[in-house]
């Protein structure tokens, strides 16, 4: 089997993107809601839904710190955008076990918001372990690694076009460039 498999395409993402883009536009039309993406995941899918949105938002990140082994997670949100009586839309790259979700939509919960949702481009729904709604998803997914479009292998491949899953880690563990010629084909 091969060692990397593209599981959802530059094409897919255009359209589904989009699609997200205009649900959410009509969802939100009479209000400006407070789009806050959770770095550094989020970057190409964040960048890509709020151009694909036909209504004004306001654009904010946070970032997370994790505590190793624990599952635990802090936020360092340093909104610039004030954030009591907003509507608050989470951009997300991926939901796995929910964790870092629940712990967000905790925290935001303190900020006296209008509203919350979440648009997740992603979901590993199989492996959830706390149960966290998710209002928007892009695309279910299996609980295969995946690198690309935002998500990484130790910092690498975020800015890969399209969304590949990693068959065999052990590939990637031992020679961390193995998947360069996948993820930027025209410098091959
Ligand atoms: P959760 O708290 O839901 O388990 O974790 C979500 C975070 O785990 C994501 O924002 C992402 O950073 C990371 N993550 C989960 N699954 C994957 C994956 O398949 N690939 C990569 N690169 N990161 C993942």
């Amino acid at each position: 089997m091969a060692d990397f498999v593209e599981v959802v395409t530059v094409e897919d993402l255009t359209r589904r993107v989009s699609e997200l883009g205009q649900q959410l536009s009509d969802d939100y039309a009479d209000r400006v809601p407070v789009m806050i993406g959770v770095l550094n995941g989020c970057v190409p899918f964040m960048a890509d839904l709020v151009r694909a949105m036909e209504i004004d938002v306001a654009v904010d990140f946070l970032s997370l710190t994790r505590f190793d082994g624990s599952g635990r997670v802090g936020m360092a949100l340093d909104a610039g955008v004030p954030l009591g009586g907003r509507d608050v839309i989470l951009v997300e790259d991926i939901v796995d076990t929910g964790l870092t979700l629940v712990t967000l939509r905790k925290m935001l919960g303190l900020h006296e918001i209008a509203s919350l949702a979440t648009v997740a481009l992603l979901d590993k729904a199989p492996r959830r372990i706390v149960e966290v709604p998710v209002e928007y998803r892009g695309f279910e997914v299996g609980d295969e690694f995946l690198i690309g479009y935002g998500l990484d292998w130790n910092h690498s491949y975020r800015n890969a076009k399209s969304l590949w899953a990693v068959m065999d880690l052990s590939v990637l563990q031992s020679d961390a460039d193995a998947f360069a010629p996948f993820a930027y084909p025209a410098s091959v």
